[in-house]
């Protein structure tokens, strides 16, 4: 079978970052520096990934920035006519980085916005003064004429201040928004319960943000993910296993998304040991849940087969422990409710108990209100 080549590569390009993010869905056991691909490897890839029919590239991480040669890879990329975009929290930039990077080709900038109070923000994200220095790069994006969104991940702490994040988009010029729930993998999964909001809260976000699409038509596009727990129908995670999107994590394992690293028994084929075209065709972890012959009831015989893929492999494995179940977050699973429940259940708890990673150790934030 000759597989249609993948849209996007996702770079992950380090797991270094200097913020704590307690919804970071990196991996509990991040990849150290000492385990990253070099430049010329990275090089490689890209021409790889050129070759292999690629038409995106999103260098991401952890912070993409803290690598030095972030600047040649985006450069090389351009060259190869891969579109550029990077996913970042803007940290770490000054404004020559940034516009040298548009210099060397790039394209689009995703910056992450925890909130829009300083304080909220900097104890979500875990480091003082961040919010301060996001909202100077906002404005060094636009100077520098790259397109430009804002993330805004959304959740039982900031939810009500959903309308202020999108006049703060507005005010910074972005020309697209992304208002998405927490996604529960690695430190979201971890402080799911510190997170999740409420229906209520839910709903009362949904309002706004049709409202917002409407009254801003032409001016901002806004994106709007639910969180699943609350939803019907699962996403279509990835556009499909193996369909879209083909991610490299920093020590250089291909993967199928950035959580699959959490589903025990699949095989990570490396960019060292094979040419990404072969991995996309031929690797273990890709095969293993792409298409629809690995789907068991109810998905095998259900007409949206084809649209969501049966929903997120990783969600399967968090709430299931078997990631070939039908993702339970779909109204036909038989675990939909207690997924639902779990949902209410732990959003009207109200804990203010939350785990940032540390270099050494886990520390607890608590009594946040
Ligand atoms: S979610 Fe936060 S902690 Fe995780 S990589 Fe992004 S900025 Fe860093
Ligand atoms: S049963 Fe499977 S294919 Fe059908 S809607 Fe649910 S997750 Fe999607």
């Amino acid at each position: 079978m000759n597989i249609d080549p993948p849209l996007a590569l996702l770079a992950e390009i380090t797991h270094r970052c200097p913020m704590r993010c307690l919804y970071c869905s990196n991996p509990v056991n991040l990849e150290p520096a000492s385990r990253e691909l070099d430049t010329a490897t990275w090089l490689r890839v890209l021409d790889e990934a050129a070759d292999l029919g690629v038409y995106q590239v999103h260098f991401s991480g952890g912070e993409p920035t803290a690598r030095k040669d972030l600047g040649e890879l985006v450069q090389h990329a351009a060259e190869l006519d891969l579109y550029t975009n990077l996913i970042t929290s803007g940290v770490l930039l000054e404004s020559e980085d940034l516009f040298r990077l548009a210099d060397a080709g790039l394209e689009h900038v995703q910056l992450s916005f925890q909130d829009t109070d300083a304080a909220g923000g900097d104890r979500i994200g875990g480091l003082k003064d961040a919010h301060r220095r996001k909202l100077e790069v906002a404005g060094w994006v636009v100077d520098a004429g790259m397109a430009f969104t804002v993330n805004a991940v959304i959740h039982r702490h900031n939810a009500g201040r959903v309308g202020e994040m999108i006049e703060l988009a507005v005010e910074l010029g972005a020309g697209r928004l992304e208002v998405a729930s927490v996604q529960y993998y690695g430190w979201g999964l971890k402080n799911r319960a510190y997170l999740m909001p409420t229906e209520q809260q839910l709903d009362a976000v949904t309002e706004i943000v049709e409202a917002a699409r409407d009254r801003l038509a032409g001016v901002l596009t806004i994106d709007y993910v639910i969180p699943d727990y609350y939803a019907r129908r699962p996403k279509a995670c990835m556009g499909g296993w193996g369909r879209r999107f083909v991610n490299i994590d920093p020590s250089g394992r291909v993967l199928p998304c950035h959580a699959a690293t959490t589903i025990p028994g699949l095989t990570f084929d490396t960019v060292q040991d094979h040419a990404l075209e072969h991995i996309w065709q031929h690797s273990d972890a890709f095969n293993r849940f792409r298409g629809t012959e690995w789907m068991p009831e109810p998905c095998a015989s259900c007409d949206f087969r084809e649209v969501d893929w049966g929903g997120c492999r990783c969600q399967a494995m968090a709430l299931t422990g078997d990631a070939a179940q039908t993702d339970p977050v779909c109204s036909l699973s038989p675990l939909h409710e207690s997924v639902r429940a779990l949902a209410e259940r732990e959003a009207g708890a109200g804990t203010e108990t939350a785990v940032y990673r540390g270099a050494k150790k886990e520390s607890v934030l608590r009594d946040l209100s």
